[in-house]
């Protein structure tokens, strides 16, 4: 079962015979990244195994004028919300391993929740990825539906959250049911390593079932979620073989289901206070660029997530070259926004507000992005695929893009950024090609100057 989704063997074989690709067979792959229709683990290999400066230049160049094409100027922004850091599992590289006993456990009320979401919503926030450790007794789906019920339906004169993602443990059918009536956006959930044997030795606790992990995509689709979202925690094993995993992994699901991944995530390892993993496979910051760049020509249709884990000029980095969701202004400890707290899963790199973050994203031409249409339209999985495969999904994302921060310039943004903001929105409102939706997003954005709110298409 596992070998029809991931075939380890499989994927050393492309390594070793991918191994010193000449410079022709590179290019080649490029050129047909350029067509926008993805590349098979086999092409991915070659570009995994390249070193040679000159074509790392090339393959970074390619992934932009990719994410351009179908992402066009756009960066998403949300924020985590860490819930529950109760934990049966005892995971190598986490804070909230249960083995940590100098840790006093926390677990949000929902009057906390509610304190957590409104300092989120006031930061400008309005899109969150609710974050638990697995306990069956203290983290149980009914808790974790009634947190998600109640952030939903959390309203301050700043707005609201209007799309929840979800990153809790592998679970069963029944529960993803449970989420899918809760009305989550994408069900994120990280394989962490592809790679068997390192998986089995670093996790302990019902997360140390392999098999359990890889297949509970299957049983989320099973129980109708289909915005799916996939990572892998970078520095536990070869970021080669987590790579065509990864891709492998997504080729899988497009075949199997005609869904790919809503989202790929790339984590790093981050020291954390009580872990001392050795990481034989830390993972340089040239080849981290590399590897998002390889995966934005393999999936190209698929969201790709960088978070706070990552420095500021990593993170600008990234996004030129194939990240087009950021998380900003985060904090890693549960109840931690608006408070001072020493519990974090880890110690994130971007501590920047959120603000700050988006001043930087428009100064080098980004549109910020706050935009939850899709998902509230019903546009998800199959029909989702439908727009996004061809590009057509930038049609939807620029208008609603630029309504969505237009609301944040008014409601949140200081002088400079505010005047730098609608100079962006301009430039990419006289983009918008069809010109009766530019005309249409042109009289939305009178009428959020006039204070009207969640507009989108
Ligand atoms: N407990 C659930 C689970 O493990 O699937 C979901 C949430 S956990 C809070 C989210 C993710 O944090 C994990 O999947 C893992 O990849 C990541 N993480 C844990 N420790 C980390 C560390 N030291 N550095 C970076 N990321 C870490
Ligand atoms: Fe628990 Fe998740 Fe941390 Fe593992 S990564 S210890 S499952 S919170």
């Amino acid at each position: 079962m596992v070998e029809n989704i991931i075939n380890g063997r499989n994927i050393i074989k492309i390594l070793e015979e991918t191994g010193s690709p000449s410079k022709e067979a590179v290019r080649d792959i490029l050129s047909k990244a350029k067509l926008k229709a993805g590349l098979t683990p086999e092409e991915a290999g070659i570009l995994v195994n390249l070193s040679e400066p000159e074509l790392i230049r090339e393959l970074l160049d390619t992934a932009g004028w990719v994410k351009n094409q179908i992402y066009g100027e756009r960066l998403v922004f949300f924020a985590p919300l860490y819930v529950s850091d109760f934990c049966i599992n005892d995971c190598d590289y986490c804070n909230f391993h249960s083995r940590n006993m100098a840790f006093k456990r926390k677990r949000l009320n929902l009057a906390e929740v509610e304190e957590q979401t409104k300092v989120l919503i006031n930061m400008g926030h309005k899109r969150v990825l609710v974050e638990f450790g697995e306990d069956p007794l203290n983290n149980n789906i009914d808790y974790v539906t009634k947190v998600i019920d109640k952030i939903y339906s959390v309203k301050t004169d700043k707005g609201s959250i209007r799309r929840i993602n979800v990153n809790i443990a592998a679970t069963t059918v029944e529960n993803y049911r449970k989420l899918k009536k809760a009305k989550i956006g994408t069900y994120q959930l990280f394989q962490e390593t592809y790679h068997r044997n390192t998986y089995e030795k670093i996790h302990h606790g019902p997360k140390a079932d392999y098999l359990r992990q890889i297949s509970a995509y299957e049983r989320a689709f099973e129980a109708g979620l289909d915005d799916l979202g996939l990572g892998v925690l970078f520095g536990l094993y070869d970021w080669r073989f987590e790579t065509l995993a990864l891709i492998t992994h997504a080729w899988y699901l497009d075949k199997k289901y005609k869904i790919g991944p809503h989202t790929i995530s790339v984590p790093r390892v981050r020291e954390a206070a009580t872990v001392n993993l050795k990481l034989p496979h830390k993972i340089s910051d040239e080849d981290f660029l590399k590897l998002i760049a390889i995966l934005r020509l393999a999936v190209p249709y698929t969201g790709m997530i960088i978070s706070t884990r990552e420095s500021p000029e990593i993170r600008s980095q990234a996004f030129k070259i194939g990240i087009s969701q950021a998380s900003a202004g985060s904090c890693t400890a549960v109840g931690g926004y608006g408070k001072k707290t020493d519990q974090s899963q880890f110690k994130v790199q971007d501590e920047r507000c959120l603000e700050e973050v988006i001043s930087d994203a428009v100064k080098n031409e980004f549109l910020p992005s706050f935009c939850t249409a899709c998902y509230r339209l019903g546009r998800t999985g199959e029909e989702f695929m439908g727009f996004s495969k061809p590009g057509e999904i930038h049609n939807f994302c620029r208008p609603n893009g630029i309504l969505t921060f237009a609301e944040y310039l008014e409601d949140f943004a200081k002088n400079e950024t505010y005047e730098k903001g609608q100079e962006i929105i301009q430039a990419y409102l006289d983009k918008i090609e069809d010109k009766s939706l530019r005309q249409k997003t042109r009289l939305s954005l009178e009428e959020i100057k006039q204070g009207k709110r969640d507009l989108y298409f």
